[in-house]
């Protein structure tokens, strides 16, 4: 099955997305149903969320992204579970990027532009960034171009890897799961 194109799922009250956007596949239902693979594979799925690292190119290794794995435009039209369990999973993996990447911050954030289906950017915000979302985000867009014309070190997909592969040893996934 293709994944969902934006055009086709209504979000009350909210536009709908550019044009050029609507036609583009959704890269998340992409990776839910096996079609594409994040460095290191999951990281925690649940059957309701599935946390990954960053799909891409030139990001920094740590990068993740929790996504609901239903296909949903809103957190407003999240299901009770969906929502309930969204606190402790966004909690769980705040700490294991802290404890694993050990950046000054570990910034947070939604937008859903270009890819509608809701998922959250998990971001260590280490040493080597400006301190701030706006400086830190036109200095790593900065840097993505430089990483793109090879004129700064992009980080290799391997060290994303071995990054998901670190935090998937976290202990903040176990205490996740019900006791036995
Ligand atoms: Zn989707």
């Amino acid at each position: 099955m293709l994944g969902h194109p934006s055009w086709g799922v209504k979000q009350a009250g909210c536009a709908p997305p550019p044009l050029f956007f609507a036609f583009m596949n959704c890269p998340i239902c992409d990776e839910v149903e096996g079609r594409l693979t994040a460095p290191g594979g999951p990281i925690y799925d649940d059957g309701v969320w599935l946390v990954s690292h960053h799909t891409g190119r030139y990001t920094d290794p740590g990068e993740l992204i929790v996504k609901v794995r239903r296909h949903v435009e809103s957190i407003a039209d999240l299901s009770g579970v969906e929502a309930s369990a969204l606190g402790p999973v966004l909690r769980a993996a705040v700490g294991a990027v802290a404890r694993t990447v050990r950046p000054e911050r570990v910034y947070v954030a939604s937008f859903g532009e270009r890819v509608r289906h809701i998922h959250f950017y998990v971001l260590p915000r280490t040493a080597a960034l400006p301190a701030g979302h706006v400086f830190s985000d036109v200095y790593k867009r900065a840097r993505t171009l430089l990483r793109g014309w090879g004129l700064a070190p992009n980080p290799t997909g391997e060290a994303r890897a071995e990054a998901a592969r670190r935090i998937r040893q976290d202990e903040a996934w176990k205490r996740l799961q019900p006791d036995p």
